[in-house]
């Protein structure tokens, strides 16, 4: 099973992981394996580096840049443990690119499209989507040093969340949202009983 987790940076989505983790754990004896985008990989961490520090860096330059790390990791980590019977929990993956390359920066969504389906890269098999306003994961948010793309504007992360909700619209049957404005446990309790739900 192939678990993707999204939402705007301040959604929670990272802390999070552990809860998953846990209930992954408890139902498949094979294992399981957390991992992120952009990174995973030796490869794709160095990648990372630049998509988030690099200061000037051309819209598609960045959208290449994600699908190369992707490449990367779906080769070197995501299908061989899967191919293992493992879960795979990751923090990010391609709805984040349809939303934050593709809503948030403009870039042509069939681009998108067209990438994942030449390059073939698999779908999850479920996909967790944290809501926030957007006002709230920006407080959330502060205080903790920004990186390159978290210093964007409030419109800018207006149009990702925009575009996680389309993509939302658009896949029903793979995605969940879970509204992620309430305490660390209370979407705790949601995240549970949405995997509970799916399993
Ligand atoms: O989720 P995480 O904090 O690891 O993401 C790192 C940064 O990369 C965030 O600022 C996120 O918004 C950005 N990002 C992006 N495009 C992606 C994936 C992540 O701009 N496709
Ligand atoms: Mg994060």
């Amino acid at each position: 099973l192939f678990l993707s987790l999204e939402g705007l940076d301040g959604s929670g989505k990272t802390t999070q992981i552990d809860r998953v983790v846990d209930f992954c754990e408890h139902h498949n004896a094979a294992g399981v394996v957390v991992t992120r985008e952009p990174g995973g990989t030796e490869v794709g961490e160095r990648i990372r580096h630049i998509l988030l520090e690099h200061a000037s860096l051309h819209a598609q330059t960045e959208l290449l840049l994600v699908f190369a790390a992707r490449i990367q990791h779906v080769k070197v980590v995501i299908a061989p443990a899967l191919a293992l019977g493992k879960t795979v929990v990751c923090d990010r993956y391609l709805d984040a690119t349809y939303a934050y390359q593709g809503y948030g920066r403009g870039l042509d969504i069939s681009l998108i499209d067209a990438m994942t389906r030449l390059l073939d890269i698999p779908l999850p098999d479920l996909t967790i989507y944290f809501d926030v306003p957007v006002p709230v994961a920006l407080a959330r948010r502060a205080g903790r040093a920004a990186d390159r793309i978290e210093a964007e504007g409030e419109e800018f992360f207006e149009r990702v969340r925009e575009g996680y909700w389309r993509r939302a619209q658009d896949e029903p049957g793979r995605f969940v949202v879970i509204p992620a404005t309430g305490s660390l446990s209370e979407v705790g309790e949601a995240v549970d009983a949405a995997l509970a739900r799916r399993w």
